[in-house]
């Protein structure tokens, strides 16, 4: 036990975090961190158990539940915490946990994970790109880690009207699934969850004075995501290489994209200017410059010197 909540010779684990909304890049900008610093891409890590206990399939192509890296790990954890996957499944459910005992609880759980991908597999660099939907508070979560040191938060965020449109055409399952899925219903929802996800993340950018963090357009980052890539490995302080022994990828939910063989090749999703019906543009429009008035994104009068975000401002077009 004392080994798991940070006893002595318990090796730290960097940490990279992205925050923000999704469908705004974060699994695009996991995969290529991860391939350039010899990171470990665990994906949306805060589900880890909600995936392993709802038999959703990891990146490897089998079940979270039956995965070669996640299953002897998860299976290890359980007895030697005494507890279940139901029970640490509900605490990454909604705004959870809610007591300080929950709190401990989960941090030790996650400490015991970073301990046994380091013992087993090498890793000492890992990207969780869980964003800031508000599942289990991830990013308040990590902090609490003993064996973690989260080296950067990215805040990543798009533009509104773009993340909509995206939500209208459906969920990940259904974009995978190749079935039409969203609705007016879906894109309420996204410009909701994009509020509130950025203002999680910029809250946590403003409290944590202590964690390197920084704000990143979608746009400028994927009109350059080399440079991007390069710059954000430099801030991570993840310059020389860094093997793991990992085999695959074994990445927890975000795009489908993850699930197939990808060429490496970037190309901007612009549909939503052409194909968004018009009244939704406006209200996008509407609620995004209200959102940087109220410095919940960063906004390009401000310089993007909001907060200790040392980014210079990627201009939003
Ligand atoms: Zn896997």
């Amino acid at each position: 036990m004392d080994s798991m909540t940070g006893g002595p010779g318990l090796e730290k684990s960097d940490v990279l975090f992205v925050g923000g909304y999704g469908r705004s890049g974060s699994s695009l900008l996991d995969a290529m961190m991860s391939a350039k610093a010899g990171a470990f891409s665990g994906g949306e890590m805060a589900s880890l158990f909600e995936w392993a206990l709802g038999g959703k399939p990891c990146t490897c192509g089998v079940m979270v539940d039956v995965c070669p890296l996640w299953a002897p790990i998860l299976a290890d954890l359980l007895v030697e915490m005494a507890t279940s996957l139901t029970v640490l499944a509900d605490l990454t459910r909604g705004g959870r946990p809610t007591s300080e005992g929950d709190r401990q609880l989960l941090a030790a759980a996650w400490a015991f994970v970073f301990r046994e991908l380091h013992r087993r597999h090498g890793v000492t660099r890992v990207i969780d790109s869980s964003k800031t939907s508000g599942r289990g508070s991830r990013e308040q979560v990590l902090l609490k880690v003993p064996n973690v040191r989260l080296v950067l938060f990215i805040h990543l965020y798009r533009r509104l009207a773009a993340v909509a449109f995206s939500r209208r055409r459906g969920n990940n399952y259904q974009l995978e699934a190749g079935v039409p899925g969203g609705s007016n219903l879906h894109m309420a929802k996204g410009v909701l969850g994009w509020v509130r996800a950025n203002l999680n993340a910029t809250r946590f950018c403003r409290s944590q004075r202590e964690v390197c963090s920084i704000a990143l357009a979608y746009e400028a980052f994927a009109a350059d995501p080399e440079l991007h890539v390069s710059r954000l490995i430099d801030l991570a302080g993840w310059k020389s290489p860094c093997p793991h022994a990992v085999t695959g990828s074994h990445a927890i939910a975000g795009n489908r994209m993850r699930r197939r063989p990808w060429d490496g090749a970037v190309s901007p999703d612009l549909a939503w200017t052409t194909e968004l019906p018009r009244g939704w543009r406006i209200a996008c429009h509407l609620i995004e410059r209200a959102a940087r008035r109220l410095r919940i994104v960063p906004s390009p009068e401000s310089g993007g010197s909001t907060a200790n975000w040392p980014y210079a401002e990627e201009r939003l077009s």
